[in-house]
């Protein structure tokens, strides 16, 4: 049948006659009609990417050009006069996904799919999510996110397991999400619970934490700055490891496989410490299938690989063991085999997996009891060797490896830009789909005028879809021919959104003064800060406050805009990333693992702004000196500096007239008739007292550099030639080459 009439039959009625709603639901038909037309073929081993976080995005329009149908039905579509991206909005963003980590795993998933690799991820299944931001009084607050519907995407499968705690049996319940590859369709697993109740929830943050039957899958990461949300994410973690481990188990048998031979029909990727609990919960498993101790241990080990993605030491799960104990008995029982196995050979108490204040770290347990471990850029994974897990590395040289994170190429370059994609298929064909190292051959016209030219147009066009967008959403009207300068990721002090915002006070104050910058500036953010974290909240207000201020000043915002996306997500990403000039990628060195966003715009035509962290060290080497703004010192300086503990950020505060001026004015009366005095006052003692994350020191550098930026961005030819080659050189960060490299390193499928 050919698909026009297949939609017309799946939506009841001729396309033109159906209303947007209709048509998605006609379009969700199809997709799963195609999808069970394709060949899936079977390995004997299997993947098995466990993450708390899947931050997926909308699927539909990504499964249409998975399917190979994406631009007919766009025709068709249009022919009848509907319009493919408004039908796409209707489907509300799946909430199961908090930053970076999560997507990474999303992108995994599409990546394995398309290479045709049997892979599914496991994880559960929130129905309200982190939570919804929105802003009111220059201040974030959070709601509910429910996202699950009627026509949803998730399908509810048979398959239930019991989780025992020790004051209760939680029954669940498997939903699934079709994860479509060009090459075969793999699932999403999340696990629900069948108690789950909504109405226990009347606020995103106050709900009895304690009420387990009724509210573990109703939040992902809860507050947990008090011990009732510490024990609900450990109920989290071992119900999600738990079931995901009933699942190997059951599948490898329906699979041919024995409890014995697990570990040549499964590999299991642990997606950061939320999951490891799968490691005593497998073990605990065989050893009730009748395999002894000794064999579970090691049949476990020659499982399961560890991804680190932080050496954020507030980020390295650790668990007390009363808390362990008193919850999940029996896999503390089998946490402390693992460990006094570990104590009888290593004296380094830094090894140990339970310390000597009695906390089990996760990592630990990982690195011991895993036959992989991985970080997520070189530079991270350098560190890792060299200093935060070097007494590891010692011991257990051929476990590291590293593993530079990716993104799908699909999703960020061909639905979220199309415009730029049609333009690249007409330099250089379409075969770089295939293999994005290809790009590379666009750099043939980096002198070419009139392909310069075409690349500054489509940014254009791309930055005014972004302001439409913006003016719906929010109301705000942007100048689409200033600089859009871009800071876009979870809302954290290490990230250092406080020293974009420094500057931004800075650049305000100068044309108050009269010193213009040559073209208007709009600065765009988008950010969510934990709602128990406070000074990511106390950034947030100074930003948002610093917005009200600048968009009310009518000379001023002639020339400088400050505008934060409200509740940050993929979506806004997809539209934000196209239109994108400057990207801020300005963590503090050695602090960002890696980061995606960061070649998610670089692909997209951004140059990077840049502190040598992360996967920017990476882009820097791919495109030269001269296509990237770094700036800051270097990560082997930030660390001595921690160890010597010397940094005061006073001394700054004192001797430099732009710190001392823009710290100065987070507490001015203009700020304090817009912006909360407690607030304010802590960012500032913040920063002049602390400044954990190191702002001031790179702060003349980031200046001066994006001073530097700004001004090159008007020799606009040159800029668009830097523009070309980041977009050339970006087919390195295909998480297609990603989990290539995962396959035939850890996974072997
Ligand atoms: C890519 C992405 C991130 C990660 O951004 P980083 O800059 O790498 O921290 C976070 N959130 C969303 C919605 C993303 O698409």
């Amino acid at each position: 049948m050919n698909l026009s009439k297949r939609l017309e039959k799946n939506c009841g009625k001729l396309i033109f006659d159906c209303t947007d709603e209709e048509l998605f639901c006609g379009i969700l038909k199809t997709v799963s009609e195609l999808k069970t037309e394709q060949k899936n073929e079977k390995s004997k081993k299997k993947l098995y990417y466990i993450s708390a976080e899947f931050l997926i995005g909308r699927l539909l329009e990504c499964n249409l050009l998975n399917l190979g149908v994406y631009d007919e039905i766009k025709k068709i579509l249009s022919d009848n006069g509907k319009d493919i991206s408004r039908i796409a909005e209707l489907e509300a963003e799946p909430s199961l996904g908090n930053g970076g980590l999560g997507r990474l795993a999303a992108c995994f998933m599409d990546s394995v799919a398309h290479m045709g690799l049997e892979g599914d991820g496991v994880g559960l299944l929130y129905h309200y999510g982190l939570f919804k931001q929105v802003f009111a009084d220059n201040k974030q607050h959070e709601e509910k996110n429910p996202w699950i519907s009627e026509n949803s995407i998730i399908n509810k499968t048979e398959i239930s397991y019991k989780t025992e705690f020790s004051d209760c049996t939680l029954t669940s319940r498997l939903y699934t999400i079709d994860i479509i590859g060009k090459n075969r369709t793999n699932k999403l697993n999340l696990f629900d619970i069948e108690t789950v109740d909504e109405s226990v929830a009347k606020d995103a943050t106050e709900f009895d934490k304690t009420d387990i039957k009724k509210n573990l899958t109703l939040f992902l990461y809860p507050d947990d700055s008090d011990e009732a949300g510490k024990r609900l994410r450990l109920y989290q973690e071992y119900f999600m490891a738990s079931n995901a481990a009933h699942l190997i188990l059951e599948e490898t048998i329906r699979r041919g496989g024995t409890p014995e031979t697990l570990n040549e029909y499964a590999v299991v990727q642990i997606n950061d410490t939320h999951p490891s609990l799968i490691i005593p919960e497998l073990i605990r498993l065989l050893c009730e299938c009748g395999v002894g101790m000794d064999k579970s241990i090691e049949i476990v080990r020659n499982m399961c690989a560890y991804t680190n993605h932080t050496i954020l030491s507030e980020a390295l799960e650790k668990w007390h063991a009363d808390t362990v104990a008193a919850l999940i008995p029996r896999i503390m029982e089998i946490i402390k085999e693992l460990d006094r196995r570990v104590k009888t050979e290593c004296q380094d108490k830094s090894l140990h997996i339970i310390d000597e204040n009695s906390l089990v770290h996760m990592a630990r347990m990982d690195i011991h009891y895993g036959f992989s471990v991985n970080g997520v850029a070189s530079l991270h994974t350098k560190i890792l060797k060299e200093t935060e897990l070097n007494n590891f590395y010692r011991i257990y040289p051929k476990k590291f490896n590293n593993k530079t994170n990716g993104i799908s190429m699909r999703r960020w370059l061909s639905v979220a830009n199309p415009r730029l994609e049609q333009f690249i298929v007409s330099l250089i064909g379409d075969g770089f789909k295939d293999d994005y190292l290809k790009l590379k051959e666009l750099e043939k016209f980096a002198d070419d005028d009139e392909v310069l030219q075409k690349l500054i147009d489509i940014k254009l066009e791309n930055k005014i879809d972004l302001c439409t967008y913006i003016e719906e959403k929010q109301g705000r009207n942007i100048n689409s021919n200033s600089v859009f300068d871009v800071q876009i990721k979870r809302l954290h002090e290490y990230k250092r959104q406080q020293m974009n915002a420094l500057y931004l006070i800075n650049k305000y104050l100068d044309i108050k003064r009269g010193i213009l910058p040559k073209r208007p500036i709009t600065a765009i953010f988008g950010a969510k800060a934990a709602p128990a974290y406070t000074i990511a909240k106390d950034i947030i207000h100074l930003i948002l406050c610093l917005e009200d201020i600048i968009s009310h000043d009518e000379h001023a915002s002639l020339y400088i805009n400050i505008f934060v996306a409200e509740n940050y997500n993929v979506s806004w990403a997809e539209r934000i990333i196209p239109a994108a000039d400057i990207s801020e990628q300005i963590s503090l060195a050695s602090k960002e693992a890696s980061g995606t966003g960061n070649m998610k715009l670089m692909l997209n035509g951004a140059l990077t702004l840049g502190t040598h962290d992360g996967a920017n060290v990476e882009i820097n080497s791919l495109v030269g000196d001269d296509n990237i703004y770094t700036f800051g010192d270097s990560s082997d300086l930030v660390i001595a500096r921690y160890k010597k503990g010397s940094y005061k950020p006073s001394e700054y505060y004192e001797k430099d007239k732009r710190i001392n001026e823009a710290v100065e004015y987070i507490t001015c009366n203009k700020m304090l008739e817009v912006g909360d005095k407690t607030s304010l006052k802590r960012l500032q003692n913040e920063l002049i007292n602390k400044d954990y994350f190191m702002t001031f020191p790179d702060f003349a550098d980031y200046t001066a550099t994006k001073d530097r930026m700004l001004c090159d961005y008007e020799d606009r030819m040159a800029w668009a030639r830097k523009m070309l080659i980041n977009i050339a050189n970006a087919g390195y960060f295909s998480a297609d080459r990603t989990v290539a490299e995962y396959n035939k390193e850890i996974w072997k499928l």
